[in-house]
């Protein structure tokens, strides 16, 4: 299973993706969580794209196509893969047609979760991650049991700095000028689905599932 997963910051792309990865044995492969993790080791790519991250801008494609590049090319994306945030720009979309094109293999499908800007305000600022395994909360959907710690490790709950209010909007302004593009691209090349991504998250997961034609 080969899916793509498109949609703004803050649609449910990550939460989606989690099920999927286990559902399908298959990586989620995050873009994001990649660079998080860079920026993390303080290797020279994390510093080079720390700034980008912060500011709300993307990193440089040369950089994400060539992180990509790299990350499908092990074992375990062999079988197929989650792609989570990844493209985001129209140069990544065409830089990944070419590496499944190589590789003799198609995406299975593009799911693009539509949200209402306001919802993805609020699910964004109320956002909340453990520091240490890096599961997702919210401060008002998705409570840990004890306030601020997570339930899984018992490590602190922190925002992510691009969860902050002005970095939301400039981040929300990248989508709509550099990814949203990207709907029409995979629309074209006929395999694009979209999935109203506001509710409960498992009722989302079936709809996601009904449209993989997966019970
Ligand atoms: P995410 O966790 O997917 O919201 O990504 C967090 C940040 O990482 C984004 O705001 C970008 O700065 C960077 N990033 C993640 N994926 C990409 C990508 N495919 N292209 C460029 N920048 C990215």
């Amino acid at each position: 299973m080969r899916v793509i997963l498109l949609g703004a910051p803050g649609a449910g792309k990550g939460t989606q993706a989690k099920f999927l990865k286990d559902k399908f044995g298959v990586p989620q492969i995050s873009t994001g969580d990649m660079l998080r993790e860079a920026k993390t080791q303080g290797s020279l790519l994390g510093q080079k794209a720390a700034e980008f991250m912060a500011n709300g801008q993307l990193v440089p494609d040369a950089v994400v196509i060539g992180i990509i590049e790299e990350r499908l090319k092990k074992a375990d994306c062999q079988t197929g893969f989650i792609l989570d945030g990844f493209p985001r720009t129209l140069p990544q979309a065409k830089a990944l047609g070419e590496m499944l094109t190589q590789k003799q293999i198609k995406a299975d499908a593009v799911l693009n979760f539509t949200v209402s800007d306001s919802e993805l305000v609020s699910r964004l600022s109320g956002r909340r991650v453990c520091v240490k395994c890096g599961a997702g909360y919210h401060i008002e959907f998705q409570k840990p049991t004890q306030e601020g710690v997570c339930d899984r490790c018992g490590a602190i709950l922190v925002q992510r700095d691009d969860d902050k209010k002005e970095t939301i909007e400039r981040r929300l302004k990248v989508y709509r000028e550099q990814t949203a593009p990207l709907i029409d691209y995979y629309e074209r090349e006929g395999i694009l689905k979209n999935i109203e991504g506001s509710g409960e998250i498992k009722s989302i997961l079936q709809k996601v599932l009904a449209s993989l034609a997966i019970n």
